[in-house]
């Protein structure tokens, strides 16, 4: 049975933020996420969507025409339940599976303008459980204080939800094993507070590999076999974005479930130490897992110059080579943070002296982003970027959102029995 969507036009991001306003000063008792009603600017468009005689509905037409007044054009349009459209087709989902940004009220507003609908967003770097726990608390905080914006993610499902509610599904993980300390027990627990991924290790040796910086790589440790076996059976996934090749290999090989490179490039386009060769996104991808394409300057061709074609093309070849199914983004997107914290992510603890990992004593901080990607608005450059390739629509879909959706849903969940 076809159902009947309404689409409703706004033609400003002031006037999002006008609807917003006035929910919480409560001159209108319903914020506008509640009915539907939430601005995707840029797009001129807005995600609902409800069937057209739903009570829900029917408030949300009057609602949004009386709040935007005159400015708003309110018009039905053909469409399946639950789908997001834009102007002339559908948008696709949108899942960003790596970001490390300075969380605020700017930067999950510019995420739905970007029309985002998850991210897997890194909650430890050197943290150890209890400190953990109190990012999983300040994240519950955001998630109270924004509600009409983000809301928390654990299972794939949760992705849909956002979609339909307009909001962005925020789904938690670790760049290293940090938070399980040498605890293995630990590990059911982090995944039952909301950890979904948790990567091996994070440029160093740990106790379970080796991490892409040391000279020598002995593979998975002892400890690291049953870790690995732990993670499966509670699914929380093998992420091994700042692993060494042959630990990568061997975690690809030895894991009963698909892991995942959540955000690098391919080596052969750009050789830095944290991309990837051939044999290690093979191993990785013929089990099933994914990569995700990093667009932090240090992992791009030509880095902070790096062209939008060049970076679309790379994303084209790689599909060739490996699957487009096994590929998405992870854009590793670290915006407003102080240049304090990208030394305090190559440092934690463990050193007294300076590390620059990938960057260098001249240039220390973090570096500026590519023109076509600043922050979460520019997700529609990508998109295009990709169609221009001549990818098809499935594989562009697939790699802007439906491929990582896919996987959540297959990984997410414990293993029975
Ligand atoms: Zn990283």
């Amino acid at each position: 049975m076809m159902t009947t969507c309404v689409l409703i036009k706004h033609s400003s991001p002031e006037q999002h933020d006008g609807l917003k306003t006035r929910s919480k000063t409560g001159n209108d008792a319903r914020p506008a996420r509640k009915h539907g009603c939430h601005l995707v600017a840029g797009r001129n468009c807005l995600r609902l969507i409800e069937p057209m005689n739903s009570p829900t509905l029917k408030s949300a037409r009057g609602t949004c025409a009386r709040q935007t007044e005159a400015q708003t054009d309110v018009e039905t349009v053909p469409e399946n339940y639950g789908r997001c459209m834009g102007v002339g087709g559908a948008i696709m989902m949108r899942i960003d599976n790596l970001q490390y940004a300075n969380w605020s009220d700017k930067i999950f507003r510019q995420m739905r303008e970007g029309d985002v609908d998850a991210a897997h967003v890194t909650i430890a770097y050197h943290e150890t459980f209890r400190e953990t726990v109190l990012n999983f608390e300040q994240w519950n905080r955001w998630f109270e204080l924004y509600p009409d914006m983000i809301m928390k993610g654990q299972w794939a499902s949760d992705v849909d939800v956002a979609r339909k509610t307009g909001r962005t599904a925020i789904f938690f993980g670790f760049q290293n094993p940090s938070p399980m300390e040498d605890d293995i027990g630990l590990i059911e627990i982090l995944h039952s507070l909301g950890a979904r991924f948790m990567q091996l290790t994070y440029n160093n040796q740990s106790l379970l590999a080796t991490g892409c910086y040391e000279a020598e790589d002995t593979g998975i440790t002892r400890m690291g076999k049953q870790v690995i076996k732990e993670m499966n059976r509670v699914g929380l996934v093998i992420d091994m974005s700042h692993s060494a090749d042959r630990s990568t290999i061997e975690a690809a090989d030895s894991s009963e479930r698909p892991i995942a490179i959540t955000h690098a490039n391919p080596y052969e386009w750009s050789p830095a130490l944290r991309n990837k060769k051939d044999d290690v996104i093979r191993a990785v991808t013929e089990n099933g897992g994914m990569l995700g394409f990093s667009v932090y300057p240090h992992h791009l061709k030509g880095k902070s110059d790096c062209t939008l074609a060049s970076f679309c093309e790379m994303i084209a070849r790689t599909a060739e080579k490996f699957g487009a199914q096994h590929l998405g983004i992870g854009t590793d997107l670290c915006q407003d943070q102080p240049d304090s914290v990208v030394e305090w992510m190559r440092v934690g603890r463990w050193s007294k002296d300076i590390d620059y990992g990938e960057g260098s004593a001249s240039a220390a901080g973090f570096p500026r982003m590519p023109e076509w990607f600043k922050d979460n608005r520019d997700f529609g450059n990508v998109e295009r970027g990709l169609r221009a390739t001549g990818l098809s629509d499935a594989d562009v879909a697939g790699i802007m959102g439906d491929n990582w959706h896919r996987f959540y849903a297959e990984n997410f969940i414990p293993n029975a029995g």
